[in-house]
């Protein structure tokens, strides 16, 4: 080797180094999910991070939940009062326009959710089970902040081909809502895409997600 090639391949060396010390804590490859949890301190805020980072109690249950009315849901789904409402309007103003959108899964308490996920990992297995469905304490739908919903197709899975899903996609943070669950940002929020998943976060923040093509832990990351 001359002395040029050889001072090339320290160079690439070097760089490869740099670039491994600063891509270490990125979890670039999911690895992080579920390592290092934290236990939630103020579950009731209606800015709640859940997720595969920070868990809720199992005894955790919202004092304000209440029953979506049967026009807008399944029957006897519950979100926290202020998710109640905007979801309501939400639904009714989809309606007045021909659209419509229905909550499929609203509140889901932690012994329900642990049952979901067992059969997910016993129906489909443990890799799989991991991408699109919650361990018990780490879904938001224990919050009462999160829904899925259904369009005139009648199936959650098949949202996105619903002639709702444009709609909703362009029109949910105008009533506090955000896709929660984007595509393109797994490596982040460490779900799968899902376009039937809606969180309440308010108004404003709502806007500012939407605006900025944000998910929640990067809002977190930017600006809390
Ligand atoms: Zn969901």
């Amino acid at each position: 080797m001359n002395e040029k090639r050889f001072r090339y391949a320290v160079y690439i060396v070097i760089v490869i180094l740099i670039l491994l010390f600063y891509t270490k804590d990125l979890d670039l490859f999911g690895k992080n999910f579920y390592k290092n949890i934290k236990m939630i301190d103020h579950p009731d805020a209606i800015m709640v991070l859940v997720n595969k980072t920070y868990q809720l109690d199992d005894h955790y249950v919202p004092s304000d939940l209440e029953t979506i009315s049967i026009s807008y849901a399944y029957e006897n789904k519950q979100l926290r009062r202020e998710a109640k409402d905007a979801f309501e309007n939400l639904s009714q103003e989809a309606l007045s326009l021909g659209f419509r959108i229905v909550a499929t899964s609203a509140y889901r308490d932690y012994d329900y959710q642990k049952k979901l996920f067992e059969e997910y990992v016993s129906d489909k297995g443990e890799v799989y089970a991991l991408e699109c469905s919650a361990k018990p304490g780490h879904s938001e739908h224990q919050t009462g902040l999160a829904v899925d919903v259904s369009g005139s197709n009648d199936d959650y899975d098949e949202f996105e081909s619903s002639p709702e899903f444009p709609w909703m996609k362009e029109n949910a943070h105008r009533y506090g809502f955000i896709l929660r669950y984007p595509k393109g940002k797994e490596r982040i929020t460490g779900f799968k895409y899902e376009p039937w998943h809606y969180r309440y976060v308010g108004t404003e923040v709502a806007k500012i997600i939407y605006d900025e093509g944000l998910t929640l832990e990067e809002y977190y990351d930017k600006y809390l």
